[in-house]
């Protein structure tokens, strides 16, 4: 299929970003790495009248290195994410998770706003910004809002963002004295998972002190479990430990059957998945500090 006619502009900077969407409001769209927007247009379950193409924008296409903070513009493209040895080394969880997304063509042309802006319950960066506490940085004519995931994802492809404000730059708070893991499973390689899960543990000797468990493609945001965070904290993570938090975690989620895996089945991977990443995690926050 074709999309409906659109109008195209090509600004070159925020600002001028702002303004058109500022001008065109509900009809206008922006376009960043297309993977997403452009099927929506041509199966024309998205009719803007205007698009807004980020491409031109330099500004918003960057890593930067703030210590604490890596701060990553929202026209990064998802490979950059993967190829920087700065986000290997101070965000591994991002690193790990931004493999999974498609393939490497897609992750070419797929950008990090995009994805978080497009708010798809099954994708893997959403969940990352979540479990590492990251902020969303939103830019309009008017000012700019800094969101917590928890605020920024809203429902299934539904975000905090006014129609005419752009996502400009995502904050990752850097925590080196933690382990992480990010684990998934799909039909097939490349494809959105059925679920996945991220964890980050803290130990002391072979007892968990501190622990993250976030989960993706479970429902319409992806969700924390704190319950089942605090069964790990405090205990080893041995078998006992791990079938305790893989019960809470199948009581506790609610996720959606489809073509593609029961409620079920998402359910009892969903445990297991967060078994083997709290023990993944585990070993590499021992890995490190053995090194
Ligand atoms: C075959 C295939 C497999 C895929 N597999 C996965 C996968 O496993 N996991 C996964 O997470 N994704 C997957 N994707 C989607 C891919 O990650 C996209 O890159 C992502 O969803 C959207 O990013 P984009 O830069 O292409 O955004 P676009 O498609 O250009 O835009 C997506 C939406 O976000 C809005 N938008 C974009 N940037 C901004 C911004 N800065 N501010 C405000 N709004 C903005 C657009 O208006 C649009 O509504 C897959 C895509 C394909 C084609």
């Amino acid at each position: 299929m074709k999309p409906a006619p659109f109008q195209y502009t090509a600004p070159e900077t925020v600002e001028e970003s702002l303004v058109l969407l500022h001008t065109f409001r509900e009809e206008g769209k922006p376009l960043a790495g297309g993977q997403s927007l452009v099927p929506l247009l041509n199966m024309r379950l998205a009719r803007p009248s205007v698009l807004i193409d980020l491409n031109r924008v330099r500004e918003l296409s960057y890593i930067h290195d703030e210590d604490a903070t890596v701060s990553i513009g929202a026209m990064t493209r998802q490979r950059a994410v993967e190829l920087s040895s700065l986000v290997r080394e101070k965000l591994p969880l991002l690193a790990e998770a931004v493999r999974y997304i498609g393939h490497p063509q897609i992750r070419n042309r797929g950008t990090v706003g995009g994805s978080l802006a497009h708010a798809d319950p099954a994708a893997e960066l959403p969940v990352v910004t979540l479990v590492l506490g990251a902020q969303l940085v939103v830019r309009g004519l008017e000012g700019t809002r800094v969101l917590r995931p928890e605020e920024f994802f809203v429902s299934f492809l539904q975000t905090a963002l006014a129609p005419e404000e752009l996502l400009v730059e995502v904050r990752f708070p850097v925590h080196r004295t933690y382990g992480t893991a990010f684990l998934e499973v799909a039909r097939r390689h490349g494809d959105y998972a059925l679920v996945g899960v991220a964890a980050m543990v803290q130990m002391d000797g072979e007892r968990c002190t501190e622990a993250r468990l976030g989960f993706t493609g479970v429902g319409p945001v992806p969700v924390r479990l704190p319950e089942a965070e605090e069964a790990a904290t405090g205990r080893p993570l041995d078998d006992s430990t791990l079938g305790e938090i893989a019960r809470i975690v199948a009581a506790r989620l609610d996720p959606h059957s489809d073509i593609h895996a029961s409620a079920t089945y998402r359910k009892e991977v969903a445990g297991i998945l967060a078994g083997r990443a709290l023990r993944l995690a585990a070993e590499r926050f021992k890995q490190r500090e053995g090194a």
